[in-house]
């Protein structure tokens, strides 16, 4: 995915509030909101808009700053999670075909 600009970044923000962005998007969103200040504002307002409507609604008492601290700590560990598996996935194909392989091996011989 080529870089994001500031309007597809805030064209995300609700798919990443709504964790609806596939993993390269999440990675691009993610480094966007890590270099670009005016859009990291930009989300926190969604944010403490979209979160504080669902608060006044149910009276919950939150700590919004942190809260949106979390979730951006949650989007990352779960897109380092999903590369691993990816990577883990890599491996077990690889250990797969060695295995294949060394069955031939045998069979062969
Ligand atoms: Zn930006």
């Amino acid at each position: 995915m080529r870089r994001l600009d500031c309007s597809d970044y805030d064209r995300m923000i609700p798919d990443f509030l709504e964790d609806r962005l596939t993993m390269r998007e999440l990675a691009a969103f993610l480094r966007h909101t890590e270099r670009c200040e005016a859009c990291r504002d930009e989300m926190s307002t969604q944010f403490l808009v979209s979160r504080g409507l669902e608060i006044l609604e149910t009276d919950r008492i939150f700590d919004l700053r942190k809260e949106l601290s979390d979730l951006i700590e949650l989007r990352s560990t779960q897109l380092r999670a999903r590369r691993n598996l990816f990577t883990a996935a890599a491996i077990l194909e690889t250990g797969a075909l060695t295995a294949a392989a060394a069955a031939v091996i045998t069979l062969l011989r």
